[in-house]
């Protein structure tokens, strides 16, 4: 079922998603060679609790932390652990969310840890900007294949793959609502958009291969080629005066 939402729900999706925003600065700018993914988790989750919220991926499903924290060739899902210490080079998916006054947000970005090569940045750069195709694409009176349709045609016409078992999300008094949002489609196809829609927009792009897979610990997912991933988020609501980032710093 899809829960659009009144003007005073999007106002406390806004502070959620805020909240979820600012966590997620604080976490990326903690990145540096040294780190180990713990400690990243850790410092997201003292800000979140700091403000009042709460990390609402932690104990979802079962995950144990408060980021997912994917490392090089882990599409999403890692898990925070003081083993896994980053190096000059990687790149780092960190995914997290916050919840307060039974609203949420979600968001993620990919990050270079000390100097990446081109192809890296590359491949960040344009998972980013795919995000922002999408988000161009989540127009009112649209079709939720409009916006699959606009990442999966940025990123594979610049040779990337597009991971197709994991895809967006509604986000509301649950952090995962209807709509699923999948990065690949046809334009004009699938459900209606209506404004007072929130939705999660989050590209999973490969270097090579959209191919994936599990690993036995059942969270981290992998590029089946060991090729690069990367992945970047905003929560957004569709109004009737076009897209909204809600996620925005
Ligand atoms: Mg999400």
């Amino acid at each position: 079922m899809i829960v659009l939402k009144t003007s005073r729900e999007l106002e406390l999706m806004r502070e959620a998603c805020k909240i979820s925003a600012e966590a997620l600065q604080v976490a990326g700018e903690a990145v540096k060679p040294g780190i180990s993914t713990w400690e990243i988790d850790k410092i997201a989750h003292d800000f979140i609790i700091k403000q009042g919220a709460e990390p609402n991926f932690l104990g979802l499903y079962g995950f144990p932390g408060t980021a997912c924290i994917s490392i090089n060739d882990e599409v999403i899902h890692g898990i925070p652990s003081k083993s896994r210490i980053l190096k000059d080079g990687d790149i780092v998916s960190i995914d997290l969310g916050a919840k307060i006054n039974g609203y949420n947000g979600d968001n993620a970005a990919t990050f270079a840890v000390g100097t990446i090569s081109a192809d890296a940045q590359r491949l960040l750069d344009t998972t980013r900007e795919s995000l922002y195709e999408g988000i161009k694409a989540a127009v009112a009176g649209g079709r939720i294949g409009d916006i699959g349709s606009a990442v999966q045609t940025y990123c594979e016409e610049r040779g990337y793959g597009v991971v197709r078992e994991y895809e967006g999300h509604g986000v509301g008094t649950k952090l995962h609502e209807d709509p699923g949002v999948p990065n690949f489609g046809t334009a004009g196809r699938g459900i209606r958009l209506l404004p007072g829609m929130t939705i999660a927009i989050e590209p999973m792009i490969n270097q090579g291969t959209y191919k994936i897979k599990q690993l036995p610990d059942g969270w981290t997912v992998k590029t089946a080629d060991g090729l690069l991933s990367a992945h970047f988020e905003h929560t957004v609501a569709i109004t009737d005066n076009g897209p909204v980032i809600l996620t925005k710093v």
